[in-house]
């Protein structure tokens, strides 16, 4: 038997207010720790938490940056008369979705969104390849790595696959008792946030659940190992939606094109320029000055927050919405959500949360700290 397993179980979108609001395993998880977000979304947040590094060093901060040189969605440039009405609805994009994500063989996690056909040849995507496995994010390490350098015999989900399957899959090998190290990705809680608020009645109702299927892994860790160590994690909260911006429309109105005088990306929560013309990057600077729900963020902001890219991948200027504001339309869809994320670190439901059964060496202050955590796991498995 095995003397003991270290369990760190991902719940997108588990944020320090929900935690706290819901006491959510006050008794059983009794070291808790809000730890700030990552600045982005959870595509931000979880190459943080794997590999410790801000997205200065793994150069994930949305899924869109531009690359006009070398986009790999050229062929949109013949599409772009396809009938909108078709091409717009939400099925027919997941499908053709799935069909580049075939034919160019990525592995990641890859979504057009609502991101129209025509902009697209502006575009890279920077999600290609699977994160969580050994090399997903290189030349950076990720836990993958870490374990595999330390033969370590580990268990990482799927995220391919449904959260109860990943915690079946994880009780699974549990059972077997041979693995000492495990990383459990769960996901839904984040879409379900999205719809229903952090204020929802289903919220109460989904943490049981999590409760419950915690338990089983207890228990398998129980009936299989001496001891056993388990912590939660997640990325972020959420922010209930105040109002929705239509931040497309009056640049839009503007006499620049798209493509030839600038390039944009509207995400849900902020927005991001590459400019070619300096009268059209006035213009629009000035409209986002006038937008009162947001500002443009500086280069210290950008700077403290690790998203600085001397190279303007994801934006010359990148615009950031208050709390509670979404854009709506964006690239990431058409309509708004009652919840949102990817504010500034500093509001409070964007905060996220660190749970454990025991103490750690080095509370997390920020997401990207959970790797530090893992990894002094990892060397007391090898007895460092
Ligand atoms: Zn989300």
């Amino acid at each position: 038997m095995k003397r003991r397993v270290y369990i760190f179980m991902f719940i997108d979108a588990l944020g320090w207010e929900i935690v706290n609001k819901n006491r959510f395993m006050e008794k059983e998880l009794p070291f808790r720790y809000p730890a700030k977000m990552q600045f982005g979304y959870s595509c931000t947040a979880i190459p943080t938490i794997l590999t410790g590094k801000n997205p200065q060093a793994h150069k994930h901060l949305s899924f869109y940056y531009y690359n006009e040189e070398n986009s790999p969605f050229k062929i949109f440039k013949l599409l772009k008369f396809l009938p909108s009405k078709i091409f717009d609805r939400w099925r027919v994009r997941h499908l053709l979705s799935k069909m580049i994500k075939k034919v160019k063989g990525y592995t990641g996690y890859f979504e057009l969104y609502a991101m129209p056909f025509d902009r697209l040849q502006y575009f890279d995507y920077i999600e290609k390849k699977d994160l969580f496995v050994p090399g997903g994010l290189a030349p950076v390490k990720n836990i993958a790595d870490e374990l595999e350098d330390r033969k370590i015999k580990y268990h990482i989900s799927n995220w391919r696959l449904s959260e109860k399957e990943n915690i079946e899959k994880l009780t699974s090998d549990l059972n077997k008792g041979e693995i000492e190290f495990a990383f459990l990705y769960t996901a839904a809680m984040d879409g379900l946030l999205h719809k229903v608020t952090k204020d929802g009645e289903e919220i109460p109702e989904k943490l049981e659940f999590y409760k419950k299927e915690i338990s089983k892994v207890w228990e398998a860790a129980k009936s299989n190992y001496q001891d056993f160590e388990f912590y939660v994690m997640s990325d972020h909260g959420m922010t209930s939606l105040i109002d929705e911006v239509d931040l497309k429309k009056p640049i839009e109105r503007l006499p620049y094109k798209f493509g030839k005088d600038y390039v944009a990306v509207y995400d849900s929560t902020m927005a991001r320029f590459w400019f070619r013309n300096s009268q059209a990057k006035k213009e629009i600077i000035k409209i986002l000055r006038n937008e009162k729900n947001g500002k443009i963020l500086s280069r210290e902001e950008l700077e403290k927050f690790g998203v600085y890219f001397e190279d303007n991948m994801y934006g010359e200027l990148i615009f950031l919405l208050e709390p509670g504001y979404q854009i709506v339309p964006s690239d990431m869809g058409i309509n708004s959500l009652p919840g949102m994320h990817g504010y500034h670190p500093e509001d409070k439901d964007s905060i996220a949360s660190f749970l454990g059964t025991k103490n750690v060496k080095n509370p997390p202050e920020w997401v990207g700290d959970y790797f530090k955590i893992m990894v002094d796991k990892m060397d007391e498995i090898v007895g460092k």
